[in-house]
C-alpha cells in the first residue's frame, strides 16, 4: 500500500524549466534579428577610451561595451532604455544575456 504516493511531485504542472530552478526568460520571445548600429562602442569612442568586448542590444541594435569593460555602456543602455537583452557581436556566439534575469538565456 505505501508505494502509491511516491511519484506525484513530478506531475504538478508548475511552469518552470526542466532543470527545476529559475522561471524561463520570456524576453527572448518574439525577438527579431537586429543590425548593429555601429562597429564599436560610440560612447567609448567619444571619450577616446577602449573596451574589452562588445555587446549588441537585441531590441534596437545599439552597440556598447560589455561588463568586463571599464565603462559598461551596454548595462547603461539597459538602464536608460529597459531593453532587456544583449548578445555578443561575434556572429559565431549564440548566447544572449538578459539583464532582467541576470543570466544567459
Ligand atoms: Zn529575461
Ligand atoms: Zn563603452
Ligand atoms: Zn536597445
Amino acid at each position: 500500500m505505501k508505494h502509491a504516493m511516491s511519484f506525484n511531485a513530478m506531475s504538478s504542472g508548475v511552469p518552470y524549466s526542466t532543470n527545476g530552478s529559475a522561471p524561463r526568460c520570456g524576453h527572448v520571445d518574439g525577438l527579431t534579428p537586429v543590425t548593429p548600429l555601429s562597429p564599436g562602442c560610440k560612447a567609448c569612442e567619444k571619450q577616446g577610451d577602449g573596451w574589452t568586448a562588445l555587446r549588441i542590444c537585441l531590441t534596437c541594435g545599439w552597440v556598447a561595451c560589455s561588463d568586463d569593460s571599464p565603462h559598461r555602456h551596454a548595462r547603461e543602455h539597459y538602464q536608460e532604455t529597459d531593453h532587456p537583452l544583449a548578445g555578443a557581436m561575434d556572429p559565431d556566439s549564440s548566447w544572449r544575456w538578459c539583464y532582467v534575469h541576470e543570466r544567459k538565456v
